[in-house]
């Protein structure tokens, strides 16, 4: 690996203030989606460190916490600093452990940072309240306070922006986080937690624990210190998780599944339906919980619509992330690329016809082609479940009620797209649709001054903006009597 910092690349975990290497004997293995190959190990630890992360993370929070919002609002603007200055080594180090582009992997560490700064920024704006008095004598005042230890889960689809998310408005509000990030995708959350300590981070605030998901996944949500649990992951460990954590009551974030509904009215710019579309489904190989799984497109417009959207996706170009070029790469591993297998062929076998791709691609590994399905229907696996590969199927609808109805007959409600002009029509559809963020006539939604977050099984709680530090505080009522 030719870094220009080869210190970021560390080949060990962060349990409270000590770093652990990994012991060949009893590590992980991380390979590269693109070839296969080793990439690096990391140890393989469980509950006990997991638990003595989270005690040191309990004593420094409170140093931490004392500090002025100023001074950790400095702390937060110096690591977002130097993730930014070392974008290129954090990128390449991002595109080997996950296979997205090089290009797109930097752009992810930029996109990542941008949460740090943006909570370096709303760290000192933690405004409470000054309530007029129930009785002549008293004053009510509101403070916030921040919620304590934090246990974050994070997967591997964006190994850094998941955990700056969490980490921005945790560190931003008072808290300490213990972190575990995906086995895929462990080397980016050590290089950034490197940084943190460069940046001037207490020791033990942040802690890096990888190894054993069920273990430390069990400490964290039954340890009492742990107040807040913040998850980035499927439905299904989601709703562990949060079972999990019922005995002790923890404050939630989740942030599941998606099955996003992207719809082009007969009245939209299909060129820019076109582009947003290659965006909203293509990005990260479709392997985003915001990419559009459904595209409905209009009776009016389909034929033109899917003529235009395969000739664009024909020219997305397949490859090793590291190749100039490449816009698309592998799927993360081999249940990945059979799950796309699987939703294809149910889609054949049920009516649907390939437009463009189809099939494994010929690079091998967990290369899949780009592919568009036209004529797909409500009752094939595609319009349930998140395929999360490059599979674009395309259903058709005829009116307005119509699509609003298929669009919302899912369990799942994170993203949403929709393509029109017709003013009446977009805030008609925009309040019809039941989820919790809607891109009209844009297929990029996700950014630092935005709430992101979902409804139904999509999850809790909302990450990112002025209302994502919130989900670090607790709210303390001060009743001041015998004024
Ligand atoms: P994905 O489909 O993105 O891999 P997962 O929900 O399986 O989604 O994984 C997201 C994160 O949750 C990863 O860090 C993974 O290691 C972790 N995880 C998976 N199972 C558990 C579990 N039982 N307890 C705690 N964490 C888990």
């Amino acid at each position: 690996m030719n870094l220009k910092d080869p210190s970021l690349f560390r080949e060990a975990a962060l349990v409270g203030e000590t770093w652990i290497e990994a012991d060949p004997k009893n590590a992980i293995e991380v390979n590269n989606p693109a070839t296969g190959e080793v990439i690096g190990r990391v140890p393989k630890l469980g509950a006990a460190e997991t638990r003595a992360a989270i005690e040191t993370a309990a004593r420094v929070q409170k140093e931490w916490a004392a500090r002025t919002a100023k001074e950790r609002s400095a702390v937060l603007r110096r690591w977002f600093e130097l993730m930014v200055e070392n974008k290129d080594d954090l990128g390449h180090i991002l595109t080997i452990e996950q296979g997205k582009p090089l290009a797109e992997a930097t752009g992810e560490i930029v996109y990542g940072a941008s949460f740090i700064e943006w909570f370096a920024e709303e760290a000192r704006r933690v405004y409470g309240d000054l309530v007029p008095g129930h009785q002549k004598d008293k004053r009510i005042l509101v403070m916030k306070q921040p919620i304590g230890v934090v246990a974050a889960i994070t997967p591997w689809n964006f190994p850094n922006a998941m955990i700056t998310r969490k980490a921005g408005p945790a560190f931003a509000a008072g808290c300490a986080m213990v972190l575990k990030p995906a086995a895929q995708t462990p080397f980016s959350a050590i290089a950034i937690a490197v940084l943190a300590e460069r940046a001037g981070m207490p020791k033990g605030l942040l802690s890096v624990i990888t190894g054993s998901a069920r273990e430390i996944g069990a400490e964290m949500t039954s340890n009492p210190t742990v107040r807040k649990l913040t998850f980035t992951g499927s439905t299904e460990v989601g709703a562990e998780l949060y079972r999990q954590s019922a005995a002790t009551i923890k404050k939630l974030g989740l942030e599941l599944g998606g099955n996003a509904p992207f719809i082009v009215f007969d009245d939209a710019d299909l060129d820019a339906a076109v582009e947003g579309a290659l965006i909203a489904k293509f990005r990260n190989n479709g392997q985003t919980c915001v990419c559009a799984n459904r595209i409905y497109v209009q009776d009016g417009v389909y034929e033109a619509f899917s003529e235009k959207l395969a000739a664009a996706v024909a020219k997305l170009k397949t490859g090793d992330g590291m190749e100039e070029g490449v816009i698309l790469g592998p799927l993360i591993d081999k249940p990945a690329l059979e799950k796309v297998e699987e939703h294809v062929a149910d889609a054949l076998a049920k009516g649907a016809r390939v437009v463009q791709g189809g099939r494994r691609h010929a690079l091998g590994g967990t290369f899949y082609e780009a592919t568009v399905l036209a004529d797909v229907t409500q009752t094939m696996a595609v319009a349930r479940e998140e395929t999360f590969g490059p599979v674009a199927p395309l259903f058709r609808f005829k009116d307005e009620a119509d699509v609003i109805h298929q669009a919302n007959d899912t369990e799942f409600g994170l993203a949403s797209y929709f393509y029109a002009k017709d003013l009446a029509r977009v805030f008609r559809v925009a309040e019809a649709l039941e989820y919790g963020m809607v891109g009209v006539n844009t297929g990029l939604i996700s950014t630092a001054e935005a709430p992101f977050g979902g409804v139904k099984l999509s999850g809790l709680g909302r990450e990112g903006s002025k209302y994502g530090i919130e989900e670090f505080m607790e709210i303390k009522y001060v009743c001041l009597g015998g004024i």
